[in-house]
């Protein structure tokens, strides 16, 4: 079995302990988890916050307008749903689309971590405020870091982060939407650019740290006369 097989049945063994997962309250009052949905090999994923009322029924991501104009722009910059993963941070949904909770933030987003572990993206395009605040640690607003790609490390892995406005936004304001087209349009530069060499983890930073501590100190330099640099002494 290749790799790339190997890690779309752990995917498929992931959807099935999701599909069940009684880890915070949401579990009570959704239809379906929303696991996500899409290529299981993908360069490119696409985080949003929560399913909505209709995902939530239909079990998949994205399915509303918000999701038909996703489709659209996805088919400008010559991709289509199939070649793309598209999911949420949280993957039940929280009653009337309230904002997540901080306990359901953290016992749902190991999910997304091992999503990404597994697709192995180069590219995650976090989709509005809420899911670019928590995917790149930064509370600056999604206005001001749209558009601009960023390295994070994500699911074990490195990975361009592209921030970009929720597609329902785009619904509501139509300078939105022509900003997330224009943002849309840097996707391909960025599939192919190299990825960032991994960056070290604290446990390694905190190894490096501590051998430079225990390191001794060179000895001293000898004074330069001692060296000989103005001539063997008495010539
Ligand atoms: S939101 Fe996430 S952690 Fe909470 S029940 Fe749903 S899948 Fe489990």
């Amino acid at each position: 079995m290749s790799g790339a097989e190997a890690r779309r049945e752990e995917l498929v063994a992931l959807y099935k302990e999701v599909s069940v997962c009684e880890k915070c309250v949401l579990h009570e009052t959704r239809s379906k988890t929303v696991f996500g949905a899409g290529n299981a090999d993908a360069d490119l994923m696409f985080v949003g916050e929560a399913p909505g009322a209709e995902e939530d029924l239909q079990g998949l991501p994205f399915v509303g307008r918000a999701g038909k104009l996703l489709n659209e722009m996805l088919v400008e910059i010559g991709l289509s749903r199939e070649d793309v993963f598209i999911c949420n941070v949280l993957k039940s949904r929280p009653p009337n689309n309230r904002d997540p909770l901080p306990g359901e933030i953290a016992a749902c987003e190991p999910w997304l971590f091992e999503q990404v572990r597994l697709i192995e993206p180069r590219v995650v395009c976090t989709l509005g405020n809420f899911a670019t605040k928590l995917l790149t640690g930064n509370p600056t607003g999604i206005t001001r870091v749209r558009g601009v790609p960023q390295t994070h490390e994500l699911g074990g892995r490195t990975v361009f982060m592209l921030p970009l406005f929720h597609p329902a936004a785009a619904l509501r304001t139509p300078a939105v939407k022509e900003q997330l087209r224009a943002d849309f349009a840097t996707i391909p530069a960025l599939l192919e650019k190299a990825l960032p060499a991994p960056m070290p983890s604290a446990a390694e930073i905190d190894e490096a740290e501590s051998r430079v501590t225990e390191a001794p100190s060179p000895p001293e330099a000898p004074a330069a006369d001692q060296l000989g640099f103005f001539g063997e002494p008495g010539s």
